[in-house]
């Protein structure tokens, strides 16, 4: 269909990337190539990468199926502010790159919008096409830049001294206070009990 690169890959290639990497076609994930294309080229070479998302959603799944950035190596930081917007930095320099969305001109593009702000009801929610190509026509214009300078570098760059838990025996970052966290009240589960014929 489209001729055209998103971060390196052909634009059909690109849409199956996404499908392996997310799990289905996603208008998120194509804007979100679209603000790394932005991002990287504005930035030059940047040696030592990384990324801040300031959202939860899709964001971190394009900049973790984009660049070298992941979760796991610590070099993509991910914090919840439901703001659609990143910072590609290098770690070395801390320098930067803030993308984000111009909401002024975002409201222009009617499907955009509605995907955006969630107005649409979910069984009316356009097709992904029609979505990406309103998408494709508006990101020149809605799709911002900043040269920015983090005061500090987001990875932690010294390791957190580890221990047992007192209550329950698990290792745990001893900065977490004198109980794990889940031994605070933090956990999020229950144990299951076998029943008693057990
Ligand atoms: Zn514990």
């Amino acid at each position: 269909m489209k001729n055209f690169k998103v971060c390196g890959s052909e634009y059909e290639e690109f849409l199956i990337r996404m499908e392996e990497f997310h799990g289905y076609r996603s208008p998120g994930i194509l804007l979100g190539g679209l603000m790394l294309d932005t991002a990287l080229e504005k930035l030059g070479p940047t040696p030592y990468l990384n990324v801040v998302s300031e959202t939860v959603v899709c964001l971190p799944d394009a900049i973790q199926m984009l660049t070298p950035c992941t979760f796991g190596n610590g070099f993509l930081q991910v914090f919840d502010w439901g703001k659609f917007a990143f910072t590609a930095y290098d770690r070395q320099t801390l320098a930067g790159m803030r993308v984000w969305l111009n909401y002024e001109r975002l409201v222009v593009y009617p499907v955009v919008r509605s995907w955006f702000e969630r107005t649409g009801r979910p069984r009316e929610k356009p097709p992904f096409e029609q979505l990406a190509a309103e998408i494709l026509a508006a990101a020149p214009e809605i799709i911002v830049h900043r040269p920015v300078r983090l005061a500090r570098a987001l990875k932690d760059s010294q390791p957190v001294p580890t221990g047992p838990c007192p209550e329950c025996g698990e290792s745990y970052p001893l900065n977490h206070g004198p109980v794990c966290p889940a031994c605070r009240g933090d956990a999020y589960y229950t144990y299951h009990t076998p029943s008693e014929d057990e």
